[in-house]
């Protein structure tokens, strides 16, 4: 089954010119999702992990991604010898619809370190986008890194994600990935990534 189909079915909403998109699931160019909804239902070739240094599991996303993944997973992640802030780490899906998951190392907030936070939420991303394309991932799905428990403030987080993602886009392997979806899960992130994606993908 082709991933658009896969996708279509999914998120009728991103896709269906006939009616209007309900808000937050829309597309803002035909390789931008934004959606609401829990990351370990959907069927993209990666979806990406709010991770911890250790890649061990924790609570937030990764609690939920490890308890649909099965065991498995963390067996693969103990090989892994954890990862540094700023990066990330691909494994296999296991129980999991998608075919790989991306465990991303986001900061953990702090006001003082605002630019040093920024670089490291950004080097996640670009990281993961390497990951997928080098994994043949044709899409991928991302998580609000950092934005539960590690404090980053949902409004200055969504420019950063989207920035690093347009950047990669625009890259030279950029036209390797056909499909990125932002993943919300709480009001917040809607809201923020609904105030950016537009500025960042106007529509023409
Ligand atoms: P971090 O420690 O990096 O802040 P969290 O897991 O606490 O990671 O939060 C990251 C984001 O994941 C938050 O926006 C949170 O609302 C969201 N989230 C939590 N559970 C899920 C889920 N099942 N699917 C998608 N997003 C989720």
């Amino acid at each position: 089954v082709s991933l658009l189909y896969r996708l279509k079915k999914l998120v009728p909403a991103m896709f269906d010119d006939e009616t209007e998109s309900p808000k937050p699931s829309q597309s803002f160019n035909d390789r931008i999702g934004l959606i609401r909804g829990d990351i370990t239902k959907l069927e993209v070739g990666a979806i990406v992990n709010a991770a911890n240094n250790s890649l061990l599991g924790g609570g937030g996303v990764d609690g939920a991604i490890h308890r649909a993944a099965g065991p498995d997973l963390v067996k693969e992640c103990r090989k892994l010898k954890g990862c540094d802030t700023g990066s990330a780490k691909i494994t296999g899906a296991y129980d999991l619809p998608c075919q790989k998951v991306i465990h991303a190392v986001g900061p953990v907030f702090s006001s003082r370190f605002e630019e040093e936070c920024a670089e490291d939420l950004a080097g996640c991303y670009t990281t993961s986008l390497e990951l997928a394309v080098a994994n043949d991932c044709k899409s991928i799905a991302f998580s609000a890194l950092s934005t539960g428990i590690y404090g980053y403030p949902s409004d200055e987080a969504a420019p950063v994600a989207i920035k690093a993602v347009k950047d990669f886009l625009e890259s030279e392997d950029g036209d390797k990935l056909e499909k990125v979806v932002f993943t919300t899960f709480v009001q917040k992130d809607v809201d923020a990534y609904n105030k950016w994606l537009p500025r960042f993908f106007p529509s023409t």
